[in-house]
């Protein structure tokens, strides 16, 4: 069942949302070379603190921290580790929850350590318009689902990308994930519609070669199975009367 938000609970939703950017703007200057993931978790835990906030990751179906880290051929649920450095070169994407008086908030972002390929440029870039496309898709009233996993899925593909198939968007409020799963792959007119109160997180997961995913045996990293570069952008997306809001964005990252 999907549940609508009230203009009082997206406001809640608004206020996690900020503390989300604020801790995205804390993060974006750690991205060098020799820090540990875990120090970047420590730095994501530490603003949400400070603002009032609760991690909404930390002890989720079990994971142990409060950000996700996936690096190069990671795409989702990397978990933060005092061994593991950021290196030159590395693309990196940061996935992060916000829960604030009972409400979430859900963002991600691929970031570049120092200098990095001119396909993980692309990865990043595409990973962004394609968010970008299928909000486009929806801005508009009397839309579906469809109509953005559409969008999605056409930016990535045309880019010569693919775009992964196991793991979706999704509706936020109360909860973390919540129906209506939002798949960035598929048809338009079809899923479900589109209304004021609906809050969903589209997330675009792209792979410069096969769409095909595998868990690594830690039971949460998420790898791309042949091993090449992943990226991934999230925000969280309110429908309201007077249209769409970004809650998590838009900023300069
Ligand atoms: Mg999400």
């Amino acid at each position: 069942m999907i549940r609508l938000k009230s203009k009082r609970e997206i406001e809640i939703m608004e206020r996690a949302a900020k503390i989300l950017r604020q801790a995205f703007e804390k993060l974006r200057p750690s991205m060098r070379p020799g820090i540990s993931t875990l120090d970047l978790d420590a730095v994501a835990e530490k603003a949400i603190k400070e603002a009032g906030g609760e991690s909404a990751f930390k002890g989720y179906r079990g994971f142990p921290r409060t950000l996700c880290v996936s690096i190069n051929e990671e795409v989702v649920h990397g978990i933060p580790s005092p061994k593991r450095k950021l290196k030159d070169g590395d693309i990196v994407s940061l996935d992060l929850g916000v829960k604030y008086q009972g409400y979430y908030a859900d963002a991600a972002r691929s970031w570049a350590v120092g200098e990095i390929s001119a396909e993980a440029q692309k990865l990043i870039r595409v990973a962004k318009e394609a968010f970008l496309a299928g909000f486009d898709a929806v801005r508009k009233s009397g839309k579906r689902i469809g109509d953005l996993s559409q969008a999605v899925q056409e930016v990535i593909e045309s880019n010569g990308f693919q775009v992964v198939r196991d793991y979706v968007g999704h509706g936020i409020g109360q909860t973390i994930h919540e129906e209506p799963q939002v798949p960035n792959f598929g048809k338009a007119g079809q899923g479900p519609k589109i209304e004021p109160g609906l809050v969903i997180a589209i997330e675009p997961m792209v792979t410069a070669g096969h769409y095909s995913v595998e868990t690594l045996e830690d039971g949460w990293t998420v790898v791309t199975k042949d091993r090449r570069l992943a990226s991934h952008y999230e925000d969280t997306i309110a429908f309201t009367d007077s249209g769409p809001l970004n809650l998590t964005g838009p900023e300069e990252n």
